[in-house]
């Protein structure tokens, strides 16, 4: 089922989700609900969604790599690159707002499937930005809190005089009204 968010300035996206412990039908109706509600998204497409930002409180992510959109139930990052990027990154958790994040490149994840069965991959470019930016969802850390202390540009999305959108700099501070719990 297509979901609602849970967004900025709405303080429990800001609450760190609980460990998943059954590998039940509630998750695997969870995995679908996270995907179904990424896939109705248009506009920005999603490229990933965790469990917290649809209202539920468990470590489970879903994230779009190679065109399919794949779920990692209790994620953890277990290894990052020296070599960092810069990359905008937008959330449906803060609505309308973009930001540039400095961010590993490269990582290896270990999670399990909706099955409770462990798998360890390692994702460079895209991807790893995609699941770095879920896992921290799940500690109720958000893209704009790296933006903040790394003191990057913020942009809102603005419409210009013929209704086209453009991206307009903001300061941090007026977008960041809470931290992680
Ligand atoms: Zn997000």
């Amino acid at each position: 089922m297509v979901k609602p968010f849970v967004a900025l300035p709405d303080e429990r996206i800001r609450q760190k989700s609980q460990e998943v412990t059954a590998y039940d039908r509630s998750l695997k109706e969870l995995v679908r609900d996270l995907i179904e509600t990424s896939k109705v998204q248009e506009n920005p497409p999603a490229l990933g969604m965790a469990a917290p930002q649809i209202g539920v409180f468990k470590k489970v992510f879903v994230a779009k790599i190679r065109n399919k959109f794949r779920p990692f139930v209790n994620p953890k990052i277990t290894k990052v690159s020296k070599q960092q990027g810069a990359y905008l990154e937008g959330c449906f958790s803060v609505s309308g707002k973009y930001g540039s994040a400095i961010r590993p490149l490269e990582v290896d994840i270990e999670a399990q499937d909706v099955f409770g069965k462990k798998f360890t991959k390692h994702y460079k470019g895209l991807p790893a930005r995609i699941v770095q930016h879920e896992t921290e969802h799940l500690d109720g850390i958000l893209f704009i809190d790296h933006v903040y202390k790394q003191n990057g540009k913020m942009f809102r999305v603005a419409k210009d005089k013929k209704g086209k959108e453009m991206l307009v700099e903001e300061t941090v501070d007026s977008v960041i009204t809470s931290a992680a719990k």
